[in-house]
């Protein structure tokens, strides 16, 4: 069992990762990990009040901004 730290700053979370219990996910296009539970929350896209952190994060890493998808929200996955 390995673990990993949610990235969202207003989170935080010690995650257990392996083992058949994934608390998170890791998201390759923003190189960041976050909990299932932001995930499930928001199945379509990143909620838009979490753009401005996400915008910055994707800056400080000098990682491209993914295309929005059919909901007009930034997506887990590209
Ligand atoms: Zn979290």
């Amino acid at each position: 069992m390995s673990e990993a730290i949610c990235d969202l700053p207003d989170c935080k979370k010690r995650l257990n990762m392996g083992h058949g219990v994934w608390e998170g996910r890791w998201l390759p296009t923003y190189q960041m990990t976050i909990c299932t539970v932001h995930i499930n929350a928001s199945p379509e896209g990143w909620a838009p009040h979490r753009e401005e952190f996400l915008l910055s994060w994707l800056q400080s890493k000098n990682l491209p901004v993914p295309k929005r998808n059919a909901n007009g929200l930034l997506p887990f996955f590209a």
